[in-house]
């Protein structure tokens, strides 16, 4: 392990922030017990999150994509394994994104910048409730987890819920989609690099159809507008409005022209992937 320790920052006179550089995982879960810490992947969420904060951690944890399974995609029986270390950039160049998620090749252009996408890993976009994270939650992704008590594979919903502060996400795996009808649309501000308002996914998987938003009221299935939707033969049918609007309510989406412009979106995505476009 090694670390890098300097007194006072002579621009910010603020006082250093000790980063720890573990040699392996085991060790990474062990110095984030000891000292309390986080770990930090590109840092891209941290250091803006601290620097809004007037907050600063006295020491980070820096993982390292060269830990094996950290980064990169592999094909196998279960899916498609992405490393939570990839980088948003490099997760777009990917020729198995195309066959497996061909909607998010594209989509990946419009997260955040390209300085963002280069350092950003898509790890910490699912961590903080990026745009990959609806994504992940309508397609049931299951994530690989290491912590002091060993490792695990358990659904991306369940972790969120039961996530423990030394969790270490190694990566997580998405299911067989491939012939799967994805569609995703996201609404921002107008402004270039402000945080997104919402991200829609809306996944049909050949049987059922699955619907997860993430943004400003935080990450969600929409399991009751899932049920109306699935209840129905016509998925492209406009009632459908009143019942997301009602289950975004009841889930702390308290903006009611946010509400609005996700009933248009949810919509205008069934009718996508109900014909397949
Ligand atoms: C200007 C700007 C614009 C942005 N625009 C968008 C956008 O349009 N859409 C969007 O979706 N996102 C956007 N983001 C968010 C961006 O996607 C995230 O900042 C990025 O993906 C976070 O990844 P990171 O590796 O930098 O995480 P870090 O900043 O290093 O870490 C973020 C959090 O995740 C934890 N963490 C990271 N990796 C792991 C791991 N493997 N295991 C356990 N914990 C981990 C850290 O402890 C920390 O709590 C924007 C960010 C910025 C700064």
């Amino acid at each position: 392990m090694s670390d890098s320790l300097s007194n006072l920052n002579p621009v910010t006179a603020r006082r250093a922030i000790r980063v720890l550089r573990p040699d392996s995982p085991d060790q990474a879960v062990s110095l984030a017990r000891q000292f309390s810490a986080s770990y930090t992947a590109g840092g891209t969420w941290l250091q803006p999150t601290h620097e809004r904060d007037q907050c600063w951690p006295e020491t980070l944890v820096a993982l390292n994509s060269s830990w094996p399974g950290f980064r990169g995609l592999d094909a196998g029986p279960n899916g498609l394994t992405v490393g939570a270390l990839t980088s948003l950039a490099e997760l777009a160049r990917q020729a198995l994104i195309r066959d497996y998620l061909p909607p998010l090749a594209m989509f990946l252009n419009r997260v955040a910048g390209p300085g963002v996408r280069t350092l950003g890993t898509v790890g910490g976009n699912l961590i903080v409730g990026g745009d990959l994270s609806a994504l992940a939650m309508a397609l049931d992704v299951r994530v690989d987890v290491i912590n002091h008590t060993g490792e695990r594979a358990l659904p991306f919903s369940r972790w969120l819920r039961e996530r423990a502060s030394d969790d270490l996400l190694r990566g997580f795996t998405i299911p067989d989609c491939r012939g799967w009808r994805i569609s995703l649309e996201k609404l921002g501000y107008r402004e270039r690099f402000s945080p997104t308002r919402a991200t829609l996914a809306c996944v049909h998987d050949g049987d059922r159809v699955r619907l997860a938003v993430s943004g400003e009221g935080g990450l969600l299935r929409l399991v009751a507008t899932e049920t109306f939707v699935n209840d129905r033969a016509d998925l492209a049918s406009g009632d459908v409005g009143a019942v997301i609007d009602r289950e975004l309510a009841a889930h702390g989406w308290q903006d009611a022209h946010l509400r609005m412009a996700l009933r248009r979106m949810t919509t205008e995505l069934l009718s996508e992937v109900a014909l397949g476009t």
